[in-house]
């Protein structure tokens, strides 16, 4: 499978040329190949949400290297970069940074609007169907519970196609039932070509990925892909 992200001895410190600098990666490399779904785990500060932004582009590193589609992203250009995250990637959040002054529709379909994109109302659809928000187009995010309202934050992501999903504790608000709701789509997303990257703490949601990397103290402390572990 084509590597679409990589990390070459990662390191980031925050606040580097402070009285108290924090190393919070040291020398982290990772492969996110084509298909892969990954989740990340390791204890509260071990430097998870740090290192999904980095791969998500959203931050920048102090030391190494990072590829996106082999390509040395110092070497593209800012338009480059904006480029690939618009075409590529999609978010979804713990607290899911829906705006409550939007219905759920106009929430979901927010995204296409700012990319100037047509809605493809066959497309849109199948998505608020597959996620069953098919009856909450017309309310808005404070009258939807925290399951609905992950799967509408699921569907606005989903408008765009994204090529690859990172996810940040998309399940921190949710119940056990919504959470495991959640992550059976998410593998279905997998099983139709979408690379998932999530973080998460909690192992039972680990266990939907197909490669379980633990972080400790900002490093890689282990890297174990399913199907071998139930071997
Ligand atoms: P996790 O998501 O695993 O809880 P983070 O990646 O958020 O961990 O944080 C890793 C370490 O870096 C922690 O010690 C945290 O306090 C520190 N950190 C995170 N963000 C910042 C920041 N913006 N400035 C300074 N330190 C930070
Ligand atoms: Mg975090």
């Amino acid at each position: 499978m084509e590597t679409i992200i990589k990390i070459e001895s990662l390191t980031k410190i925050y606040n580097p040329l402070s009285l108290n600098p924090k190393l919070a990666l040291d020398q982290v490399s990772l492969d996110v190949k084509e298909g892969e779904f990954i989740a990340i785990m390791g204890k509260s500060g071990s430097g998870k949400t740090t290192l999904l932004n980095i791969l998500s582009t959203i931050d920048d590193l102090t030391k190494g290297k990072l590829f996106i589609y082999g390509k040395n992203i110092y070497e593209m250009s800012e338009t480059e970069r904006a480029h690939f995250r618009k075409e590529n990637i999609g978010f979804i959040f713990q607290n899911f940074n829906l705006l409550d002054t939007l219905t759920v529709k106009e929430n979901i379909i927010l995204p296409l609007k700012l990319a100037g994109k047509i809605i493809d109302e066959e497309d849109f659809k199948q998505i608020i169907k597959d996620l069953e928000i098919d009856d909450l187009l017309d309310k808005y995010p404070f009258e939807c519970s925290g399951g609905q309202s992950q799967r509408v934050a699921v569907a606005r992501t989903l408008v765009m196609h994204p090529k690859i999903i990172f996810a940040d504790e998309p399940t921190g608000n949710l119940d056990s039932k919504n959470s495991h709701k959640l992550l059976t789509i998410l593998s279905h997303l997998n099983q139709r070509d979408t690379t998932i990257v999530l973080v998460t703490h909690d192992p039972m949601i680990a266990s939907y990925g197909k490669t379980m990397m633990y972080l400790y103290d900002g490093g890689i402390k282990s890297v174990v892909q399913r199907n071998q572990a139930t071997q």
